[in-house]
């Protein structure tokens, strides 16, 4: 049983035509989409999901076997996405966005897959049960390998593979996948487009001593930098065009006077952002100190304060640096070489800069004598600076910079980084990668230690908080009754005062009295008066509503406060505990009984005026006999 299109374009045809199977071998049933077929026997075989008809299968527990493609090599990718290339063109952003938000929504149901499936059932088909749409999320999940591959990732080796096998030829399809840092990098306004058109080169200022960033040798421009420079040509299809230097700091003046209109490699800084622009950055390292071999580790920066460090003069690090440690000594030096000769000279005690500066100068000149012994909490985030008179030029070259793929990245860092490092001096790879490791050590400790104490704090802070709400229970409940106390039922008649008054909700209240209770202490002792008082608060809080406010107000007095209750209301509420409490066996004890006066808020009134005629009205029950209830408005 299966689709006839599958017999012509599926991982099942290929199947098929892997072990030369033809449509004559078999019977083709059409679908019926109901697996009942294929477990009642009505056919020998079927087409069926794992995620879906498989649950129906196990559940019927019929003896089954799958024959999946997948275990015959041929790998097949189901629920792609497709775009036409020109609609992908025009529309990177739409594109960029519609990928992140599948994706996440993918991420989401993955996570959540028993709230998805009863959305799905509860919102838009009971066509199947939570439990099968759940058996369907977990194989889903299967398929999908989130934890191996990144969701909505395409491998693109297998696509390839799988193209070729599909389309039989063996053309490279790359070109076929979307890749949006790719994709359209030259989405140009017309008006970039002139300006290219118009100019026959840029021009550009380099450091030419700052390997294995970059420098200039023989008049040429060499380094990272200079390799992203020469992609970044091709992309927009200019020449960039080297003005030579001998300092870094030649290279700043240069750029000051507008003699260059880029600096190919530099971090913005605020003193910079008066004649440069920033592209984002395209090459970031982190700030390290050089000092010499004996010197140990340096963990804390506290320790170089007071002490004179070296740094490259012009460097944006000597602007960061000074801000963020006013109380280092800078002195600065011309190239990295000086600055690493005055280390060895003990001139300096330590010197400042990138961890591949510092790493591929030591190689080539200081090994034994001066090593990586920390790292600061700054780094390099290097872009191009393009002249802030020139925005077009920022904006192209902004385009030029975010266009850069992952794979020239890394291979830009590995062929400048790795192999320099390891091929000559295996000491020093060892020195940089051991500083780095016991630097990584120390965050790792430090991150441990920083955590126990963040638990402690946050116990401290948790018994803070429970004691805190013992307190306010304490400051709020009377001891005996455990009821609100006068303190708290004032409180309470304020707020609700302003909530009635803002709303126009009505708002009344039931002011208690035991009838008589001095005879009770009198004739059987405070403990049993105190047994009778928590009992009476017990069998009235049992018997008034939630959004009732219940309180001790004084000795044997209690009060209510019923929000949006009228006057009648509350009076039927005071006539029922009054009832109750009469007929209550309190233990061995006589019958006891209390009056009650009730009294509803008027919008004229402030809440003492209110509370006043509860009061009145219970003394209007006391005087006429006791058990009884009276309400202020017929007073
Ligand atoms: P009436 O019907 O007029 O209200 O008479 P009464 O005896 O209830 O009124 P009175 O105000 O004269 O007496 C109240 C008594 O309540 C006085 C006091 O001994 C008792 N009382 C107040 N607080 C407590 C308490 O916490 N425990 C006990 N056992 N008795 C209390
Ligand atoms: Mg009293
Ligand atoms: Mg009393």
């Amino acid at each position: 049983m299966a689709v006839k299109e599958e017999l012509n374009n599926s991982s099942l045809k290929l199947l098929l035509d892997k072990f030369s199977i033809q449509e004559s071998d078999f019977t083709l049933v059409p679908h019926s989409f109901n697996i009942q077929d294929f477990i009642d026997k009505k056919v020998d075989v079927t087409t069926a999901f794992i995620s879906n008809e498989l649950y129906h299968i196990q559940k019927s527990k019929i003896p089954y076997n799958i024959i999946n493609p997948e275990s015959y090599g041929i790998r097949s990718f189901s629920h792609n996405l497709f775009s036409s290339l020109d609609f992908v063109e025009k529309n990177p952003t739409l594109i960029k966005n519609f990928l992140q938000a599948t994706k996440k929504g993918w991420e989401y149901a993955l996570k959540n897959q028993y709230e998805l499936s009863t959305i799905i059932y509860n919102k838009y088909s009971q066509k199947k049960s939570i439990e099968a749409l759940l058996f369907e999320a977990k194989q889903i999940e299967k398929l999908i390998m989130p934890n191996i591959f990144p969701i909505g990732s395409i491998n693109y080796e297998v696509m390839n593979r799988k193209l070729k096998e599909v389309i039989g030829n063996s053309q490279d399809h790359h070109d076929f996948f979307f890749n949006y840092t790719q994709s359209n990098p030259f989405s140009f306004t017309q008006e970039e487009f002139d300006y290219l058109k118009g100019i026959d080169k840029i021009t550009m200022c380099v450091d030419p001593s700052w390997l294995p960033f970059e420098a200039i040798e023989e008049g040429k421009h060499v380094g990272m930098a200079a390799e992203y420079i020469n992609l970044i040509e091709k992309k927009i299809g200019k020449p960039i065009q080297l003005i030579e230097t001998s300092t870094w700091s030649e290279s700043i003046k240069l750029a000051k006077e507008r003699k260059c209109d880029i600096m190919s490699l530099v971090q913005e800084t605020p003193i910079r952002n008066k004649y440069l622009n920033f592209t984002s950055s395209y090459l970031n390292f982190p700030l390290v100190l050089s000092t010499k071999d004996s010197q140990s580790f340096i963990a804390d920066i506290k320790d170089i304060m007071n002490k004179r460090v070296g740094i490259v003069k012009g460097y944006a690090s000597v602007e960061l640096l000074k801000k963020r440690y006013p109380r280092i000594i800078l002195v600065e030096f011309d190239t990295i070489n000086d600055g690493l000769e005055a280390v060895r000279n003990s001139e300096v005690f330590a010197f400042v800069d990138s961890l591949a500066t510092i790493g591929f100068a030591i190689q080539q000149g200081f090994i034994g004598e001066l090593r990586v012994a920390g790292k600061l909490d700054l780094s390099l985030e290097l872009g191009i600076g393009v002249r802030n008179d020139n925005l077009i030029l920022l904006s192209i070259l902004q385009k030029a910079v975010t266009s850069i793929i992952r794979e020239d990245h890394q291979r830009i860092k590995q062929s400048w980084i790795n192999v320099n490092y390891s091929d000559e001096s295996h000491q020093l790879l060892q020195k940089v990668t051991l500083s780095t490791a016991v630097i990584l050590i120390l965050f790792v400790i430090l991150y441990l230690v920083q955590r126990r104490y963040l638990i402690k704090l946050q116990k401290a802070n948790q018994i803070i908080e429970e004691q805190n709400t013992q307190l306010t229970l304490l400051s709020t409940t009377d001891k005996l009754t455990q009821l609100y106390n006068r303190h708290k039922l004032e409180d309470s008649i304020s707020e609700q005062f302003e909530y009635a008054k803002r709303f126009k909700t009505p708002l009344s209240f039931i002011m208690i009295d035991i009838d008589f209770f001095k005879r009770v202490n009198d004739n059987y002792g405070h403990i049993k008066g105190d047994y009778i008082l928590k009992t009476f608060a017990h069998i009235v809080r049992k018997n008034i509503r939630k959004t009732d406010i219940l309180g001790r107000w004084g000795g044997e007095e209690f009060l209510i406060i019923s929000p949006n209750s009228s006057e009648e209301k509350s009076v039927q509420v005071a006539q029922k505990i009054q009832e109750l409490i009469a007929n209550y066996h309190f233990d061995d004890l006589p019958r006891q009984s209390a009056s009650f006066g009730v009294s509803e808020l008027h919008s004229t009134e402030s809440t003492q005026e209110a509370i006043n005629q509860a009061d009145r009205a219970l003394y209007h029950s006391k005087e006429s006999g006791r058990n009884k209830v009276s309400k202020a408005s017929s007073l």
